[in-house]
């Protein structure tokens, strides 16, 4: 089984400007394209794993987000970046404005749901992989699936915790850093992406 590396998408691969619900918002950060290629080059399936509380706020539905997404993947393409292998996405929320995504779910991080179901969908092997996000609930979610994890210092990981979210005061990701070239160089160096050796 391959280890994979999780990306959370909003701060790591796309820029956090708040809510991103048009195409016309999406703002590529320029080092990304190559960084994922060098990930992707190196053998590691790539990986979304995003919290939509957009869609349970009722701001875009499951086929704008995932739409959503797929105009970011081309953004990212054209700019010379690899394709994903999963978009894995929560639409629920325990608040939910739309009651039919009124639940406390397990895929919305900082639980692992989503790992779970892109590890078993796509063969992965979760305790060789590596989530890297820019709040501590990613890294809780990682952790959670028995990832390692990097936690990328945006900004957003001084906000406060995401609403409905407890994660463990103790916890600490295995290595954090202010860029996402820091964190896949340390990755590179790490982790294996296949168990043969
Ligand atoms: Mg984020
Ligand atoms: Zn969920």
């Amino acid at each position: 089984m391959n280890a994979a590396v999780f990306l959370d998408r909003d701060g790591v691969v796309v820029e956090d400007n708040g809510v991103l619900a048009r195409a016309s918002d999406i703002r590529i950060p320029s080092d990304v394209p190559r960084l994922l290629a060098m990930l992707s080059a190196a053998g590691f399936p790539l990986v979304v794993i995003s919290n939509q509380t957009v869609v349970s706020r009722g701001l875009l539905t499951e086929g704008d987000a995932i739409a959503l997404q797929h105009a970011v993947e081309a953004e990212i393409a054209t700019l010379g970046g690899p394709m994903f292998d999963g978009f894995y996405y929560c639409p629920h929320h325990p608040n939910a404005t739309l009651p039919a995504y009124r639940i406390d779910c397990d895929c919305r991080k900082p639980h692992p749901g989503l790992l779970h179901r892109a590890a078993h969908d796509l063969g992965l092997d979760l305790k060789r992989s590596v989530f890297i996000g820019d709040r501590m609930s990613d890294v809780a979610a990682g952790h959670a699936a028995g990832c390692r994890t990097v936690l990328l210092r945006s900004g957003a990981h001084l906000a406060p915790p995401i609403e409905g979210a407890r994660v463990d005061p103790s916890l600490s990701p295995d290595f954090a850093c202010d860029t996402l070239d820091e964190a896949v160089r340390w990755i590179l160096a790490h982790v294996k992406h296949h168990d043969r050796d």
